[in-house]
């Protein structure tokens, strides 16, 4: 029988780190700072923003939105990321996808000044995560890494299967994993017998956004099973996209719908803009005899 990832309690537990370190730095008159720019009037975008407004808010940083009209143009709202860019009070940018149809999203996140681009998204960022270097990293992946990792089962010379390789979620997971020393597989839409794959899983990652697509039959005795999808049942019920039911018995952990993957996005999203802040603020004032930018920075 399956032990339960609660993703809730390592949120919580997460965000009270941050929100102590956030809290040092408000004393130093350094508030970290993160923007949000919405577009139109998508109602999940809106319910998105405002929970990560209120997270924000709650770690003690300062918390913008930018709301723009739906037929605002490409060239305003890059104007607009141009400015944020430029503000020393804001240290993380976040541009809530998806985007109108006429606004290209390629080259708004490729305007956001890649050390503020907390949701990782940025070439740059993406590319030093695939060299090994230190970087911003996308929330949902980082956050499926802290799971693993909570379970105190080690991910070093595990065979480790994602399926999915979207650029949000499965390609910077695998990622990770590898600079984890796992033995990373990605599998796909065109992987042949799909079940073998993931059954050679000690680590099985699901981001395929198909409802309990993952059966016992993937899915080896005792392996750790991270169910990263959103999807609705035959009932409307959010669910994820393993059959919880049916795998728990077979798993060794596994992470729920809800409570599992989901809380802990918006949590990561504030430990990036932790970081991005740390990092800005000691660029800016490390100048030979700061000794709060020495301390941030050994921090
Ligand atoms: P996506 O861009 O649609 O990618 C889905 C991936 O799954 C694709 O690589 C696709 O393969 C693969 N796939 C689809 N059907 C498959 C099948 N029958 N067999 C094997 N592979 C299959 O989705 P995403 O953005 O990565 O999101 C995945 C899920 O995670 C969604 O439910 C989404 O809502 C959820 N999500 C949750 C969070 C969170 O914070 N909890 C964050 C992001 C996403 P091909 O590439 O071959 O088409």
């Amino acid at each position: 029988m399956a032990q339960v990832i609660d993703g809730k309690k390592l949120a919580k537990e997460i965000q009270e780190s941050v929100t102590k370190e956030v809290s040092e730095l408000v004393k130093k008159g350094k508030q970290p700072g993160l923007a949000v720019v919405l577009v139109g009037d998508n109602q999940a975008s809106r319910t998105y923003v405002r929970n990560k407004q209120k997270r924000t808010e709650e770690a003690g940083m300062k918390s913008v939105l930018i709301e723009l009209p739906e037929e605002v143009s490409e060239a305003e709202l890059l104007q607009q990321v141009e400015d944020l860019n430029q503000d020393d009070s804001i240290h993380g940018i976040l541009v809530q996808l998806p985007l109108p149809k006429h606004i290209s999203e390629d080259k708004v996140i490729d305007a956001i000044s890649q050390e503020k681009d907390v949701d990782g998204f940025h070439p740059l960022n993406v590319g030093n995560l695939f060299i090994g270097k230190e970087t911003l990293v996308p929330c949902t992946p980082a956050g499926i890494i802290e799971l693993i990792k909570s379970t105190g089962e080690s991910i070093e010379g595990k065979r480790a299967v994602v399926i999915g390789r979207s650029n949000i979620v499965g390609k910077p997971v695998a990622q990770l994993l590898l600079q984890e020393n796992a033995t990373v597989t990605i599998a796909h839409s065109r992987t042949k017998d799909l079940p073998a794959v993931a059954s050679e899983a000690d680590i099985l990652v699901v981001a395929t956004g198909r409802a309990k697509f993952v059966k016992k039959n993937f899915v080896k005795p005792g392996a750790i099973v991270i169910d990263v999808g959103m999807d609705r049942d035959e009932n409307n019920k959010l669910c994820g996209d393993v059959d919880y039911e049916d795998v728990f018995e077979q798993a060794g952990f596994i992470t729920p719908v809800p409570g599992g993957v989901g809380p802990m996005t918006i949590t990561m999203l504030l430990k990036n803009t932790l970081t991005a802040a740390k990092k800005i603020i000691c660029q800016t004032r490390l100048d030979g005899s700061d000794d709060f930018a020495r301390k941030v920075l050994n921090s």
